[in-house]
């Protein structure tokens, strides 16, 4: 999305999508506010280093328990901002920041702490090797609307509890909801300078970048589209600053012929209509083998059409309102070219305006091609374009002919073979008969290849992005010089051929004369 909207004379209003109504005014952080936020973090965040992992994860424990408690009061202050169902912001993100705590509460002390290195070659063995995970000081967080509270949380958890301090940035569209997750860390005993929200649009995102030097971010961890990840990696390029980007998807969904076709129709439908198709792992390409197209497409239609569309706050509703009328236009440009070109339309394809503006029909397409923009371009919206593919070669083929690869599904009753042809697809994750829900399991990286971005956000890999590896090289015999120092002497070449064949020779024999030669280069005299 773009910055010019909501944005008035260095303001941001923070609107409900479902009614239009304003929900409040804020001010943008400029420059000056974005640098002093840094320099607070950077001052405080030695202290939070300091006070150790398990004490930090006592804190997690903390939020997690507060955020338990407000559940609903979250969930529907999400739903209120972004316009989704309750019951989406419960599962898919109340839910899924629970669970991102319990992981960290149960794994970070032991993913952060020290690690062992053991040497291999010979010449190194009596030195001991340690990684070690330190924090990389303040991680700045830029992060979208889509979802505004789980994709922060998760991001800032992992960060905290390595002992960062945290600058989110969040979307200009839905910063009351960031401003939730900053009072219930601040309330579980998260210090107010080690997490920090600055409220703002492009330009407050631009600030938190190109803030340098004692006022500078250490590393940043963004999501949200391609357009920006390029902006954003040329910029951080020209300081060497280290990013994630988390970008957008066209993610496949391939359905072969033995797949279960009532499951796999309701897997792509939800997986193509959850948050109004406002996911970055959204359904957005369907691909059904021919036999089974028919019967799928009747499926899909049918079920789409029971869908019931309304407010996100209605708990009776399945499918909420879009962010903005501007991603609205962007889904009727994607259907109307869709056709233009010969797609049928087997439900939805109109907008909803009796219950708002930003309302768009969960919308099923047929006989779409990859001439289409539906098949090329991001849509981020409820539409499901279906084509058909009549062998497990020519759906691999089509699954990978795309800029994107950030997640793939495969349906069908033998996992072995859907096993097999995940590993043929060029995505960041493949599921096997699910959709979407990969984001939920905290134990699993979560990001993308090609244009869907760099880096993994959440689990291990996660937590990895949050620390910056030292080794630690400690000698066991301070005393002792190294063969390899200077006192070469004539004969020493010699001694490390033997040394070598000795560890790296194919025959016994051989290995067995390089010992010999070797003798004495350790005792060798050294300058
Ligand atoms: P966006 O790129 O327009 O904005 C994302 C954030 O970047 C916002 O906070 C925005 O204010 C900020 N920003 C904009 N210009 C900037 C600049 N020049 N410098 C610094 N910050 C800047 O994306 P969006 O519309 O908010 O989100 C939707 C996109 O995010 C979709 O493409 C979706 O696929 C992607 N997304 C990806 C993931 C993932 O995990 N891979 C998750 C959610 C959303």
């Amino acid at each position: 999305m773009g910055t010019d909207l909501q944005i008035a004379a260095g303001k941001v209003s923070s609107v409900n999508p479902a009614t239009g109504e304003v929900l409040r005014e804020l001010e943008c952080a400029g420059e000056t506010e974005v640098r002093a936020a840094v320099a607070r973090a950077r001052a405080a965040q030695a202290a939070w280093a300091e006070i150790g992992v398990r004490r930090r994860i006592a804190v997690l424990r903390e939020f997690q328990h507060r955020l338990h408690e407000k559940k609903s009061e979250i969930a529907e202050a999400i739903a209120r901002e972004a316009g989704k169902p309750v019951a989406e912001a419960l599962t898919t993100e109340v839910l899924v920041v629970l669970d991102a705590a319990r992981f960290l509460i149960e794994n970070a002390y032991r993913l952060l702490r020290d690690e062992s290195v053991p040497h291999g070659n010979l010449a190194v063995k009596l030195k001991s090797g340690r990684l070690l995970r330190e924090p990389y000081g303040v991680v700045g967080i830029i992060s979208p609307w889509n979802y505004p509270f789980s994709i922060p949380a998760t991001e800032a958890l992992a960060a905290l509890v390595a002992g960062n301090a945290v600058v989110l940035k969040p979307s200009e569209l839905t910063s009351l909801v960031a401003l939730e997750l900053e009072s219930l860390l601040h309330a579980a005993g998260v210090p107010h300078d080690i997490f920090q929200v600055v409220v703002g649009d492009g330009a407050t995102g631009a600030a938190l970048i190109h803030s340098r030097g004692e006022t500078g971010i250490d590393k940043l961890v963004f999501t949200g589209s391609v357009v920006t990840g390029k902006r954003i990696a040329a910029a951080a390029a020209e300081r060497l600053l280290p990013v994630v980007l988390e970008l957008g998807g066209k993610d496949p969904i391939i359905v072969l012929d033995d797949a279960d076709v009532d499951a796999a129709s309701s897997a792509a439908l939800w997986g193509a209509f959850v948050n109004a198709g406002q996911t970055c792992l959204s359904v957005e390409r369907c691909y059904v083998n021919r036999s089974l197209y028919e019967a799928f497409l009747k499926a899909c239609a049918e079920k789409t059409k029971k869908l019931r569309v309304g407010h996100g706050l209605d708990r009776e509703t399945d499918v909420g309102p879009m962010i903005h009328e501007r991603q609205l236009r962007i889904v009727e440009a994607h259907v109307q070219d869709a056709v233009a070109r010969g797609a049928r339309v087997l439900a939805g394809g109109c907008r909803l305006p009796e219950l708002g503006k930003n309302f768009y029909k969960p919308t099923v397409l047929a006989d779409v091609t990859h001439e289409m923009r539906i098949m090329r371009e991001e849509t981020f919206g409820p539409v499901l374009p279906v084509m058909a593919f009549d062998s497990d070669e020519e759906a691999v083929r089509l699954a990978n002919d795309s800029e994107y690869g950030l997640a793939a599904s495969v349906w069908t009753r033998n996992r072995q073979r859907g096993e097999r042809l995940a590993r043929r697809i060029h995505a960041g994750t493949v599921m096997v008969n699910d959709v979407v829900s990969c984001f939920g399991i905290s134990e699993a990286p979560h990001g993308g290849v090609k244009s869907s971005g760099i880096g993994r956000a959440h689990g291990r890999f996660g937590l990895e992005e949050m620390v910056r590896l030292k080794y630690l090289d400690s000698d066991r015999m301070p005393g002792m010089k190294k063969v390899w120092w200077y006192g070469y002497g004539a004969s020493f070449a010699r001694q490390m051929e033997g040394f070598i064949d000795f560890q790296f020779a194919r025959g016994l024999a051989e290995r067995l004369r390089g010992a010999l030669r070797a003798v004495g280069a350790a005792t060798r005299k050294k300058l």
